[in-house]
């Protein structure tokens, strides 16, 4: 942990161009992006006209009466929240992730933030989204851990890496395909390990970013054909919405 008087002398030897306009950044606590490309980013709170289960932002007036999209009917978690939009420096913040296993404050208290405003205490379980074994091996670690990691600091429910594994790693945003199609790619990509760990419990989810949601879904689908009693899932940042 870099405490407050280190910081200034990290910054000043070690000075970083924010990832998004290429100022100087503040302050390693800032992580990738400088205090302007923060204020930019929009954060959620919690308390935004969004659909009750995916978390999309739904332009008030165009909710039907469960407060619901359509495009996530058919996805098997409970709920997703997301920390911030998948811009400015969120986006930078889940970029650097892939590439340096280090989670600034920002970043941190970003997250820990909205579990807080989530919904999610009564969590039993919290488990990243796994890479594949080839993956990880390439990267060294799996940044979802390290968020999963955070959290459970934050709340004292234990993270745990080795009930869920990633089978197979498929390209999901490949260019032409549309939602079914990475749906059915990523059906079979997750397997539990151990179901008698995720029997009847309350799993939170946690990965860097969520975008069609159709990870979640087959991660959640998965768990819950083990026996998990609900699956709800946190991300630091989401992509931009449909509507
Ligand atoms: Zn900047
Ligand atoms: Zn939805």
């Amino acid at each position: 942990m870099i405490d407050k008087f280190l910081d200034p002398i990290l910054t000043i030897a070690y000075p970083r161009a924010c990832r998004v306009c290429g100022g100087s950044v503040e302050s390693v606590s800032y992580g990738p992006a400088c205090a302007d490309c923060w204020e930019s980013t929009r954060i959620f709170t919690g308390r935004e006209s969004c659909c009750s289960k995916c978390g999309q932002l739904i332009p008030t007036g165009r909710f039907d009466l469960s407060s619901r999209c359509s495009e996530c009917v058919e996805d098997f978690y409970d709920r997703a929240a997301a920390a911030a939009d998948y811009h400015y420096a969120a986006r930078a913040a889940v970029l650097a992730l892939k590439e340096e296993p280090f989670l600034s404050k920002k970043v941190r208290s970003l997250l820990t933030g909205r579990f807080d405003t989530s919904g999610f205490h009564a969590a039993t379980m919290i488990v990243p989204v796994p890479l594949s074994k080839r993956r990880q091996i390439e990267r060294g670690f799996n940044q979802a851990e390290l968020l999963a990691r955070a959290l459970e600091d934050h709340t004292g429910i234990r993270s745990s890496a080795d009930v869920l594994e990633r089978t197979a790693h498929f390209a999901m945003h490949r260019a032409g395909m549309d939602r079914k199609a990475r749906e059915g790619s990523v059906n079979k990509a997750f397997e539990v390990k151990k179901p008698k760990l995720v029997r009847e419990e309350r799993i939170l989810l946690v990965d860097d970013v969520f975008t069609t949601g159709s990870t979640a879904s087959a991660c959640a689908k998965t768990l819950k054909a083990s026996g998990a009693a609900e699956v709800n899932i946190l991300t630091l940042a989401r992509t931009p919405h449909l509507i």
